[in-house]
Order: structure tokens, then C-alpha cells, then sequence
């Protein structure tokens, strides 16, 4: 069976956690969008670690990590978390590596910096990994797929020299830069094959055998709904689609083979990067909010950025489960809220006078108004809890509120970081 394991709202949920916890009980693990601009972190028995690029499923020796064909696969950076988790005693885990999926090049990376400092003020607040100009050559066609790496030499020369040409052109009259070469770009191109090599398959040929033979697989995404580039809150999105649907596309599997899509829904909000959000929250009541956040904090995995702040969105994340498709709301870092009196909780939006429940476009998200609902607080530490029974009751209140709220069964809880912090519930 496939489920697929995706974030409601602006990344950050805590879909990792999510992940490594269902991987005891899988065979596969894929990532299928993405790159390794955000990150998942991952407390388990080998310690505490930041992934970027690897699946959440590489703690485990009965597990195969894939790299779907949707990826931006940094090949350098792939290998130096391969090296991390291994220099941290984790046993080498089983990888795969699309043929399909296209690489960043270190270009892209060059590109994205440069950019930023042209918008200055204006910029997306991007990571500068190379994403979005990975994500534009590819739909340009001027990407390189890793099987071109195994092209004969003449090809990949003749290709490389079609593709800088360009490149030279922004580079010398747009930001004033260092020039390409073709040889500079096929030596590194020649060091990525080297590295990669021994992962390379037919990802999509692997998985039709693995779902005819009945294999538990998981399709992890990166980011939430808020960040994609359709449905999401445009252009302060991600280059690649964040939703489960996509995740039959980016690792080669039919649509109608992802039979469960669970949607990780944080207790409160976080984001990163410029954009609309509605129910941020600022000075001291954040900070006090951000400090005690996630697991030592809300900062970011891969920039260490310190993340916005707010209360739950009810709009947001009730659009967020219904673009993904959801079947079961995985309820994350609910213990975080242990130390307030009271909880606010965004219930609506109100644009130009009248209140919607309804998450509108960007152009109306930027006048819509937060409308607060207050919910009392349970004033206690839920960390040990295992029984959903045994939880206080303002806050089965918080969490029942919100499943009515956003109309998905809220089916887990999680109340810590670690692996087996969680609670099943009924959602009937
Ligand atoms: P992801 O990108 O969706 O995987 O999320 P991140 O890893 O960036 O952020 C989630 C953070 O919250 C991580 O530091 C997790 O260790 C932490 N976390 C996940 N679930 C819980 C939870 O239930 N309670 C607490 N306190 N932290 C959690």
C-alpha cells in the first residue's frame, strides 16, 4: 500500500517525525519533490539529525530510500548527509537514485544568489539552493536528467555548450558575473557520475514490481500546500508541487495506487521565507512562542533563519487538507502549547468588511484580517502521555475543535519529537 505523508500547511509540521515513525512499519521510502532547501529533523535512537535530500526512512536496515525523478538532486549534498548519518553510527543505508531525476548543477545554486540580490528588498527570501532555476531549466528543457550522464562525451559536450551559451548571456549583461566554460561544467558533471553511479535505477520500474508484491511505501513530501505553486499563496511558493497528487509523479507510480494520504497539521503556526500569513503573530508573544517551539526552538533545519510565528489557522489548514486529499491529520507538536492560559485559534478571515471561512487567492489573502476564537489552555507538560483518554481536557477540547474546524479526522497526536511520541485516536 502507498501513503502518502504531506504538510497542510507552510512546511515544517513535522511531516519528518511523521515519517520516520511509519517507516518502522515500511519497506520504502521515496521523496518525490523538492530539494534540499528545506529540512526534516529526526530525533531517534542514533541521535538528533537534520536531513535535507535523503528520506526520512534511512534510519532503518529493512528500508530502501529512494530519490524520485520530481527532485532537485543535489548530488554533492546528497552524499555529504550520506557521510553525515554514517560518521554518526546509522548503518549505510539502502539508496536509490532515479535516472530520471535531474540534478542541480552548481550553477543553479550561483543563479539563485544572484537573483536575490538583484530583487534585494523584493527577493522571495529564497534559500539560494539552486531550486527555482533548477525548476525552470527543467521545464525549459535545459536541464540535465542523471542518465545524460552516462551519454557519450561528444553529446554531453554539444549539450552543455547549447545550455551555457545562455547562461553566459545573463551572466555577463544581467549580474555582471564569471563566465561559464563547457570543460568546468562536464568535469563536474563527470564528479556527480562518479558519486552517483552506483545508486542510478529505474525508479518506476522498481515500484511497479514492489506494489505488485505488496510493499509498504511511503511518498514523503517537503514543504505544505501553502507552498505550492498552484494551489499555494503565489509567487511566495515552492518550484515543485507540494501535494500528495504529485507524489504519483514524482516517483513514477499511478495516481490510484496512493490509497492513504496522511496530512501533518502543526498545533500552532510557523513559516519561513516572505509571504502572506494571516494569523502571524509578533514581538514578545512569538519569540516566547518561537523559543519554546518545536524541538529547541523554531529555526530553520537548513538555514537556521528564525521562523514567523503564529497562532492555528483554521482557514488555512482546512484548505491545506482538502488540496491534499486527506484521509488522516497527523496533529503535531501540541505539547509546545503546555505554558499558555489561553489559545487563540484563526477562524476566519475577514476581507473588505465580511467574513469568509473560505482560504481565497493571494490577491485577497493580503487584505484578509485574522477573526480569533480564544480556547482556554491546559496549562500542563503532555510529554508521556500515551492514552488520548488520559490527555486534559481543554486540551481534547483544542484538538476536537480543530478537527471540527477544518473537517479532517485528526488520527494521531503527537505530543514530542521522539519516534514513538504519539497518540492514536478514534476519530469517529
Ligand atoms: P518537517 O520539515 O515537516 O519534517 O518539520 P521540521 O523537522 O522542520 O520541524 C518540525 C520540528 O518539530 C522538528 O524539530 C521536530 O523534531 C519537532 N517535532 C515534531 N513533532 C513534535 C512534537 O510532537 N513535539 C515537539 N515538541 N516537537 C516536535
Amino acid at each position: 500500500m502507498v501513503t502518502a505523508i504531506v504538510g497542510a500547511n507552510w512546511g515544517d509540521e513535522g511531516k519528518g517525525k511523521i515519517t520516520d515513525m511509519l517507516a518502522e512499519t515500511s519497506d520504502i521510502i521515496i521523496r518525490f519533490q523538492g530539494g534540499a532547501n528545506a529540512g526534516h529533523t529526526i530525533i531517534n535512537n542514533y541521535g538528533k539529525f537534520a536531513l535535507h535530500t535523503l528520506p526520512s526512512g534511512v534510519f532503518y536496515d529493512h528500508t530502501t530510500s529512494i530519490i524520485g525523478n520530481g527532485v532537485a538532486l543535489d548530488i554533492p549534498k546528497l552524499f555529504r548527509e550520506i557521510r553525515d548519518i554514517e560518521e554518526k553510527g546509522v548503518p549505510t543505508p539502502k539508496i536509490l537514485v532515479s535516472d530520471r531525476a535531474q540534478m542541480v548543477m552548481p550553477y543553479h545554486v550561483l543563479f539563485d544568489g544572484y537573483e536575490e540580490e538583484r530583487l534585494a528588498g523584493k527577493s522571495f527570501g529564497s534559500t539560494k539552493s539552486g531550486i527555482a532555476p533548477f525548476y525552470s531549466d527543467k521545464y525549459a528543457k535545459i536541464g540535465f536528467q542523471v542518465s545524460e550522464l552516462f551519454d557519450d562525451e561528444a553529446s554531453l559536450k554539444d549539450k552543455i555548450g547549447r545550455v551555457i551559451t545562455q547562461k553566459n548571456v545573463l551572466l555577463e549583461h544581467l549580474y555582471g558575473k564569471p563566465l561559464l566554460t563547457v570543460d568546468e561544467v562536464y568535469a563536474t558533471l563527470m564528479e556527480y557520475k562518479e558519486m552517483v553511479e552506483p545508486y542510478v535505477c529505474d525508479v518506476s520500474a522498481f515500484l511497479y514490481e514492489a506494489i505488485k508484491e505488496g510493499k509498504n511505501i511511503l511518498l514523503e513530501g517537503q514543504l505544505g500546500s501553502m507552498k505550492d505553486p498552484d494551489h499555494g499563496i503565489y509567487p511566495m511558493v515552492t518550484s515543485s508541487s507540494t501535494l500528495a497528487a504529485y507524489g504519483a509523479i514524482g516517483a513514477g507510480i499511478p495516481p490510484y495506487e496512493i490509497r492513504k494520504i496522511v496530512t501533518v497539521v502543526k498545533a500552532y503556526s510557523s513559516a519561513v521565507g516572505a509571504g502572506e500569513f494571516v494569523s502571524e503573530i509578533f514581538g514578545d508573544e512569538a519569540d516566547e512562542l518561537r523559543r519554546r517551539g518545536g524541538d529547541g526552538g523554531e529555526f530553520g533545519a537548513t538555514t537556521g533563519r528564525p521562523r514567523r510565528m503564529g497562532w492555528f489557522d483554521c482557514v488555512a489548514t482546512r484548505y491545506g487538507c482538502r488540496i491534499q486529499g486527506t484521509t488522516d491529520v497527523a496533529f503535531t507538536v501540541l505539547d509546545v502549547l503546555g505554558y499558555l492560559d489561553e489559545i487563540p485559534v484563526c477562524v476566519g478571515y475577514e476581507i473588505d468588511g465580511t467574513v469568509t471561512k473560505d482560504f481565497p487567492v493571494t490577491t485577497k489573502l493580503k487584505h484578509a484580517k485574522p477573526v480569533y476564537k480564544v480556547l482556554p489552555g491546559w496549562k500542563c507538560d503532555i510529554r508521556g502521555i500515551t492514552k488520548y483518554e488520559d490527555l486534559p481536557e481543554n486540551c481534547r477540547n483544542y484538538i476536537e475543535f480543530i478537527q471540527q474546524e477544518i473537517g479532517f479526522p485528526i488520527t494521531m497526536v503527537s505530543n514530542g519529537p521522539g519516534r514513538h511520541e504519539i497518540i492514536y485516536r478514534n476519530a469517529e
